[in-house]
This record gives structure tokens, sequence and C-alpha cells, in this order.
């Protein structure tokens, strides 16, 4: 299934959600002042760090507009910075490929 975070609706929300916390927000993974101002590509500009993961949400239900739904629930939602996610993301990565080199 396609990406729920490339619907128009999330992305409309996802707008919304930093527009009403500008101009700076914490980042819920280091702790340090995001600039909402940036743009979303900036290394240190605003991500949507999901406390559901998005590919559990996926995993979860196979109904497009239920994983829309999920999706966009912002009570589940956090500000990070790119960079930080990133990072996280690459650890995700990493503790997967040590886990299958195991077996
Ligand atoms: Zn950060």
């Amino acid at each position: 299934m396609s990406d729920p975070r490339n619907s128009h609706r999330y992305k409309t929300l996802r707008a919304e959600y930093i527009n009403a916390r500008k101009p700076t927000a914490p980042c819920a993974l280091c702790g340090k002042t995001i600039n909402l101002e940036l743009p979303g590509t900036h290394p240190a500009g605003p991500t949507i760090e999901h406390l559901v993961k998005v590919h559990e949400m996926q995993r979860s239900t196979s109904h497009w507009e239920t994983l829309v739904n999920l999706c966009c629930d912002t009570s589940a939602w956090a500000l990070a910075h790119r960079r930080c996610q990133n990072r996280q993301g690459a650890q995700v990565v990493n503790s997967r490929i040590t886990k299958k080199s195991r077996w």
C-alpha cells in the first residue's frame, strides 16, 4: 500500500500542525529547539515524528481511509529535526541488519 504521508490530507494537516507551533518547538528526539521557519527539507528543519510508526499502521489495516485516519491522528504526533529523525531511522535499519546477520 502507498504511504499515507503522501496523501493530500496528511500534507495539509502537517503544514497546519507546524504553522500552529511557529516560531519554535522542542525536538522529540534530542530535546533542542527546532526553528519551524526552516523548510522540512533542511537538516535542522521540522519533520513529524510518529509515535506509532507508519509501517506498523500499514500492518494493522489494509483499508486506505483507515490508514490515512491513523496517520492523521495528531495526538500521536511530535516534532523532530530532520537530521535527528534520519539518524533514528538509520539506527533502526542497522539493528535489523544486525539481527538478520545473526541468523
Ligand atoms: Zn533534534
